[in-house]
């Protein structure tokens, strides 16, 4: 009688144990989600709305609870940062985030971070805590392209995996990640590349790697500074300067340039096309803006990711003008962003924008 309730007992606690996450729960790594909204949080009317839906809208807890797998493979606890689209989150925000990221990791029972976060600016906030946060432990933002109501959301997924890459000791490193469509971008390369279909984002110089049911399979190195070696500190950063982004076509005229100097910017990103080319009319405003004090960087819009010279289409030396190289119009606003707090000597700019 003794041995078969001891038996049953047993059976119990094992199964127990199993329905909550594994025999092993305590050796699971700890991972707290950071959530912000977006299309991760979103939610549409019908289940046929893939791409017209409301943003924002589910809280982490839910998010959570919905996807029990989750706890199968981490001790996982949410918190509400913001809950807004990504295109409406501002450097304040970068702040609040960066600071809140700063803490956790701080702690010894904290592993990894995720950040749940609309695509929009995805690739912003990503290299803005790649520069800025003193940490190797993995901090994984995460989105999607469809929200949780519509067929073949992407969502769950793309959080599952951003779940066990946090968790993963292999990706203590290398830097802040993007994880989406089972790819694992840096945050500093990658970019949106469309605003549709669920393989959204690329990095123009490939992904980091790979990751298929809860494996990361790794390919190459972010050779630039980050998180442990970047010169940038969270903790040191109480504001951020205002940078502005000029867009140059064609038939460019000098109004917003001139707009973005008098509202106090301290740098314009030239987003040029091509080689961060700049027409011949605009030439002689730039270097007034820059004789005023502005520090005038010259990037390229150029969509599968620009590539700018110095000295290349300009005489940048002459000029004292700076070269975004590789980074985008919107990444080069974070860089110079960040490196505006440490120095406004356009030398020291341009070796950051090098090396970052
Ligand atoms: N515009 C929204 C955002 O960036 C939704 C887009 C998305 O997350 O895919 O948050």
């Amino acid at each position: 009688m003794f041995k078969k309730t001891s038996t049953k007992w047993i059976l119990a606690i094992a199964s127990a144990m199993l329905l909550s996450g594994g025999v092993f729960a305590q050796n699971k790594p700890n991972v707290v989600i950071l959530a912000t909204g977006g299309t991760i949080a979103g939610a549409g009317a019908d289940v046929t709305n893939s791409a017209s839906y409301q943003s924002a809208k589910v809280p982490v807890d839910k998010l959570i609870i919905g996807l029990p797998e989750l706890a199968k493979v981490a001790n996982v606890r949410g918190e509400q940062v913001f809950q807004v689209g990504s295109e409406s989150l501002r450097n304040d925000n970068l702040l609040t985030l960066g600071k809140r990221i700063s803490a956790l990791v701080k702690q010894d029972d904290v592993d990894g971070i995720v950040i749940t976060h609309g695509t929009d600016t995805t690739e912003e906030t990503a290299y803005f805590l790649n520069l800025v946060i003193k940490t190797e432990k993995p901090i994984v933002v995460v989105a999607s392209m469809r929200p949780g109501t519509a067929m073949s959301a992407d969502g769950p997924l793309n959080l599952y995996s951003a779940i066990t890459v946090a968790g993963s000791k292999d990706a203590r490193g290398k830097g802040t990640f993007v994880v989406l469509n089972d790819e694992i971008h840096s945050g500093r390369d990658v970019s949106k590349m469309i605003n549709v279909r669920p393989n959204a984002f690329a990095s123009p110089w490939g992904a980091l790697g790979m990751v298929v049911e809860g494996k990361n399979y790794w390919f190459r190195k972010l050779d630039k500074r980050h998180t442990t070696n970047s010169e940038f500190d969270i903790d040191k950063i109480d504001t951020l300067p205002l940078v502005e982004i000029a867009y140059a076509g064609g038939n460019v005229n000098d109004t917003a340039y001139r707009a973005f100097a008098n509202a106090g910017a301290k740098a314009i990103i030239h987003a040029g096309p091509g080689n961060g080319s700049v027409a011949a009319t605009l030439v002689p405003v730039l270097q007034e803006l820059r004789g005023k004090g502005l520090q005038i960087i010259r990037s390229s819009h150029v969509n599968a990711g620009g590539f700018v010279l110095r000295n290349g289409e300009q005489p940048d030396d002459k000029y004292d003008w700076i070269v975004a190289h590789d980074l985008n119009p919107q990444k080069a606003r974070i860089l110079a962003t960040v490196a505006l707090t440490a120095t406004n000597d356009s030398k020291e700019l341009q070796r950051i924008f090098m090396e970052y």
